[in-house]
């Protein structure tokens, strides 16, 4: 089976009414935008984006949540630029920070070496927190207790094209689970261990890949991204990653405590470079900070046994490990590849990476659009720009509508 023929079409093929859309019923649904009052002008600049672009139409409600507290002038400012009801919340202890198991000072102590090393935000307590937080804690929030879908928000985004549909309906419709715009590659760095800890939970508990996860392994010489052998290679009769001695993603054995649910020692296992065999991850991952997806599936035991897995390792703290690996690690090891919706036709961009649907559909031809990536140095932004003059709405079908 190879990944290109598992492509998922857009939802709405050409631009809908949204006059007429609007009238459909809604999906039980929210904005889920974490910041800080600080951020106030970033998450102005995301709200009127979004209003102009999808919710003076729809009219979607907003949870803000803060691990301090919203001011005044944040709560106010925010209400005159919405369309729709809003929520402040606040997250507590329990959702933020340090668990009782782990050791401060050795976590402490973890984020420091990261800084020092230079691991971008390694260094950063709040960042690690926040990333603990999109990992496994935000769908607990009470404010969103109610919500069966999310559509994560955060300061500093653009839409630039007209969203004409109802993207939640349309997933729901689709028997979709989770939908991206853009999928990165990750800083090594930030992630040593992640890929064992997650090779480990499908193994632990007898996973089988249902299509996904292969996007996230870095093929082998010899094979293709889908694990097929490229024409002219002749596959050796055992894979090394059929080898149990291996099984456990291509290292040494990780502590069997945490592979039983139980709290760690809140260090990570060195990596032995000679014992690299089985599977290693390639560092894709969607990136998050775009995400709509059904809230029931975080709340699920298996994404939360996979959580806990990953949180007992100490990976949070000792390495930078983003929610973004996270959420697409889980999705890969439980989510099969048509419970995957790439928002092909959303034109995003968030700080120096952006996807624009102008050229979607030269890349959906030859690429696998999960591998995408527009990073905007300078050639690729004259790119962009080339493909945005010469393209014209009315000819291309669902790759974004009235784009500005
Ligand atoms: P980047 O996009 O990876 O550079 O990370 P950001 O700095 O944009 O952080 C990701 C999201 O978490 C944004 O929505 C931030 O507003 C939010 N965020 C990051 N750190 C904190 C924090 O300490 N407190 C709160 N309340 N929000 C945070
Ligand atoms: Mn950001």
């Amino acid at each position: 089976r190879k990944i290109n023929e598992k492509y998922d079409k857009v939802f709405v093929t050409g631009c809908a009414d949204p006059e007429v859309q609007k009238e459909a019923p809604r999906a039980n649904a929210a904005f889920v935008v974490l910041a800080r009052n600080k951020e106030l002008d970033g998450v102005i600049e995301s709200i009127k984006s979004v209003e102009r672009h999808f919710n003076r139409w729809f009219h979607y409600p907003y949870v803000f949540l803060n691990d301090g507290d919203f001011n005044s002038t944040f709560k106010e400012t925010i209400l005159k630029y919405v369309s729709s009801p809003v929520e402040f919340g606040k997250i507590g202890p329990d959702h933020w920070g340090y668990p009782d198991w782990v050791d401060e000072n050795v976590a402490k102590e973890g984020i420091r070496k990261q800084g020092d090393a230079a691991i971008m935000y390694g260094g950063m307590e709040s960042y690690h927190k926040m990333c603990r937080f999109y990992s496994g804690f935000f769908y607990k929030h009470e404010l969103l207790q109610k919500y069966d879908w999310y559509w994560r928000v955060e300061p500093e985004i653009k839409y630039f094209c007209d969203m004409t549909y109802d993207p939640f309906i349309h997933m729901e419709r689709n028997n979709k689970t989770y939908g991206f715009t853009i999928a990165v590659k990750e800083l090594k760095e930030t992630v040593p261990n992640i890929f064992r800890y997650a090779s480990a939970y499908k193994r632990v508990n007898n996973l089988t890949s249902q299509g996904l996860w292969e996007m996230f392994v870095e093929p082998k010489e010899g094979y293709n991204q889908d694990g097929s052998p490229k024409p002219g290679f002749t596959p050796p009769d055992k894979l090394p990653k059929d080898d149990p001695k291996y099984s456990d993603a291509r290292m040494k054995p990780l502590p069997e405590d945490i592979l039983r649910g139980e709290p760690g020692s809140g260090t990570l296992p060195e990596i032995d470079p000679d014992a690299m065999e089985g599977e290693t991850y390639n560092m894709c991952h969607f990136w998050s900070n775009f995400e709509i997806a059904r809230l029931d599936w975080f709340r699920s035991k298996e994404y939360e046994d996979f959580f806990q897995m990953m949180d007992r390792s100490g990976g949070f703290w000792m390495e930078r490990w983003g929610d973004a690996p996270i959420h697409s690690l889980a999705a890969g090891a439980l989510l099969s590849t048509s419970q995957i919706h790439y928002f092909r036709d959303f034109g995003y961009r968030h700080t120096t990476i952006q996807h624009c649907p102008a050229n979607a559909p030269a890349r959906q031809l030859e690429r696998q659009p999960y591998l995408e990536m527009t990073t905007l140095d300078e050639r690729a932004r004259r790119e962009e720009d080339e493909y945005w003059a010469k393209w014209d709405p009315e000819k291309e079908n669902g790759v974004g509508c009235r784009c500005r």
